[in-house]
């Protein structure tokens, strides 16, 4: 508690996402709202190990919503990995007077929710991550943003494919989850997608391009998913194996970056307002999910249980399509 009102800290943790403001800003106004005080908490679990922390008002969280980032900083904490740290971390959220946590991040940081809520803090977890590999919920915030910013990139690197008649292998990012790799790819009119859950060997992607050749395609995109990797080795085996001038493009980190699409900004939007309600009705341990087109929350050890699949229906149309 902060002078007699309940005290709600936010922060955000593990790689950054686009929408990460906009859920920043709807859990600091919701907290307002309902009489609340909000605790900004930087860079993430290591803001409450070294107890840098800032109260939030309404003008502090203005003009973000627009802004890719977090204006909380992110980070990677080593330290919450032992039971010490985290023992610490615990102690300081009560010497600041935090009652709950709302956590913006991937599933790593949930794994630090969920520990601080057994020591005694309600914690509520945010699915914020590009990559949207988080198996409880159909989907996080950033995915959208990212999406589309693989896709501009896309079509840039199509427009000169097609002006050469060239093959180009497309690196997007996802880690170990080919979300948005299927998807981008089935945007931009790829000939191949190549996934750690669908993969292919270097001779599948070959007649991929002699399929697409066959059907009067002189130009050819083949995306990889970052867990796939080896991207300029496929490229230089393609163009070896076909003899197609082939290039290697790995979008790297501006996927990451840019202002938040209207799905992400009114998802997390939704999600801050819906986590903080959560604490405010003394629940904790809970991860906030999208479920048949819901909001709604899970525990977050049942929601680290939850495997998650690509969606194979939109994999049967890509490949009819090419
Ligand atoms: P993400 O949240 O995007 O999946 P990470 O997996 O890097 O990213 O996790 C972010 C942070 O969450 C870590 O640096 C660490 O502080 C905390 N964390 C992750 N996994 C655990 C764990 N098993 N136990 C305690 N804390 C964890």
């Amino acid at each position: 508690m902060i002078d007699g009102k309940k005290c709600i800290g936010i922060l955000t943790s593990g790689g950054d996402a686009p929408g990460m403001n906009a859920a920043i800003r709807s859990a600091v106004r919701t907290a307002l709202y309902n009489d609340m005080v909000p605790v900004g908490i930087i860079r993430g679990y290591n803001g409450l190990l070294e107890k840098n922390y800032r109260i939030m008002d309404s003008p502090s969280v203005s003009n973000i919503l627009k802004k890719g980032g977090t204006i909380l900083f992110t980070a990677r904490c080593k330290e919450f990995y032992e039971e010490k740290y985290r023992k610490i971390a615990y102690q300081n959220a009560v010497e600041i007077g935090l009652d709950g946590l709302v956590v913006i991040g991937g599933d790593g940081s949930y794994n630090g929710a969920s520990y601080l809520s057994q020591l005694g803090l309600p914690c509520i977890g945010i699915p914020g991550t590009i990559d949207n590999d988080i198996a409880c919920t159909e989907y996080t915030i950033g995915y959208d943003t990212a999406m589309n910013t693989v896709l501009e990139l896309m079509d840039k690197l199509n427009d000169t494919s097609q002006s050469h008649h060239r093959c180009t292998v497309v690196e997007v990012m996802g880690r170990h989850a080919g979300h948005m790799a299927l998807c981008t790819g089935v945007a931009c009119g790829a000939a191949a997608i190549v996934t750690e859950e669908e993969p292919m060997d270097i001779n599948e992607m070959c007649e991929a391009i002699f399929y697409a050749r066959s059907r009067g395609k002189h130009h050819f995109i083949i995306v990889v998913s970052e867990g796939v990797g080896e991207t300029d080795k496929i490229a230089r085996d393609i163009e070896s194996l076909t003899g197609i001038d082939t290039r290697a493009a790995i979008l790297g980190h501006v996927q990451r970056g840019g202002s938040p699409t209207l799905r992400d900004r009114v998802m997390a939007s939704e999600m801050g307002n819906y986590a903080v309600h959560l604490l405010a009705n003394g629940k904790g341990n809970r991860v906030v999910a999208m479920k048949d087109g819901k909001i709604t929350d899970f525990d977050i050890q049942e929601a680290l249980k939850m495997h998650k699949g690509l969606d194979m229906e939109l994999y049967r149309v890509m490949q009819e399509i090419v």
